[in-house]
């Protein structure tokens, strides 16, 4: 039977949030189109990402436990997913779309003269081909497109999909990659890890709370901060909030930061421009806060408030402390 098979996107063993999200979504594609699901790991630690993604009933990996993996660039885990591909044929192959997974997802579609899809927010089954959302230029147009050739290669975006827990055994297949000397041709000296602090990233957040020039000032980001804490939200902010210095630029959301897809989306005191909207339109819900009934975030919210932020944003964090008991 062929295999949709899914490569875990990690850190030292730590499946990031889409990697979770991308097993629930293959293991419904697999199970629509007749296929199995397998995992590709590559990289260390195993042991960690095994127990995680097991909890998410994957059903089998393929495991390359190498540090090589980690000190060089793409290429030797490239050469690694294109020859198991070689063997196995899978039908499609699933990465995360981040920019390492991106970088992937390339090298291996094109080594293997397939086609790949980056930024996809939704997958279809349609025969054995998949057709896949993608939002394009500045997100002004929804495409849904095939990858023609074998095996079908798709970049799934930070939450699209929302990751299920359910237990299964996991099978595990460990295979001693070959390394050439061409491949390990660009080194890893260094890496610096980006200040976490204690919210989610953007990226990671299934919500998102973000701050515009509506809020007046960065010290009101803190009502913002404060929302998003109580839902454990991630804060992103309008380009003019950044601009002004208001909130740093890793948090802005649109067409020059970053594209986000989660499953709800409140922006606070935000017009609604349209390079605004490309960074967050896919997202599964989105209630806007604003004091203008004419502003243009309100013609793509699934709810709206028409308020002034500064009374609206205190009652409402209020209330949901007082119904989650704190
Ligand atoms: P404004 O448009 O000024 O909107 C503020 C809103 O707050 C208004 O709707 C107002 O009614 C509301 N408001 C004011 N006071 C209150 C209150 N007390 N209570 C409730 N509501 C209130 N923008 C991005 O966000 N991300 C990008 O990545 C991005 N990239 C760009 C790239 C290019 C090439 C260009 C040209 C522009 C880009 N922009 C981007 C800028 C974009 O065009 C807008 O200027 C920007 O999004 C506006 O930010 P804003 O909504 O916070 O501010």
């Amino acid at each position: 039977m062929a295999e949709i098979w899914t490569v875990v996107d990690h850190s030292g063993g730590e499946p990031s949030k889409v990697s979770l999200q991308m097993v629930t979504a293959g293991r419904k594609l697999a199970e629509q189109m007749g296929h199995d699901l397998a995992g590709i790991f590559l990289g260390t630690g195993w042991e960690t990402a095994k127990e995680k993604l097991a909890k998410h009933a994957l059903p089998k990996a393929y495991v390359f436990e190498s540090q090589d993996f980690e000190d060089y660039l793409v290429q030797p885990a490239i050469d690694a997913i294109v020859k198991l591909a070689q063997e196995h044929q899978p039908a499609a192959i699933l990465f995360a779309s981040v920019p390492l997974g991106k970088d992937l997802a390339s090298g291996v579609a094109a080594k293997l003269e397939s086609g790949g899809l980056a930024d996809v927010t939704d997958i279809e089954v349609d025969g054995d081909r998949l057709t896949c959302r993608m939002d394009v230029f500045g997100g002004a147009t929804i495409t849904k497109c095939q990858v023609v050739g074998d095996p079908q290669v798709i970049c799934v975006k930070p939450n699209a999909f929302v990751a299920q827990e359910a237990a299964a055994d996991l099978a595990e297949e460990r295979i001693e990659a070959e390394i050439t000397d061409d491949a390990k041709a660009a080194r890893i000296v260094e890496r610096v890890q980006e200040e976490a602090g204690g919210r989610p990233s953007v990226e990671e957040a299934a919500i998102i709370v973000s701050g515009g020039r509506g809020l007046g000032g960065p010290e009101h980001f803190s009502l913002v901060e404060e929302l998003a804490d109580v839902l454990g939200a991630g804060v992103g902010a309008s380009r003019a909030a950044v601009d002004a210095g208001w909130y740093p630029h890793q948090n802005q959301v649109g067409q020059t930061g970053k594209t986000v897809s989660p499953q709800l989306y409140i922006a606070v005191g935000i017009s609604g421009a349209i390079q605004h909207r490309a960074g967050m339109q896919t997202s599964k819900t989105i209630v806007a806060i604003n004091k203008d009934a004419e502003a243009p975030i309100f013609n793509l919210s699934d709810f709206g408030v028409v308020g002034d932020l500064f009374e609206v944003l205190p009652k409402l964090t209020e209330e949901l402390k007082k119904r989650k008991g704190g």
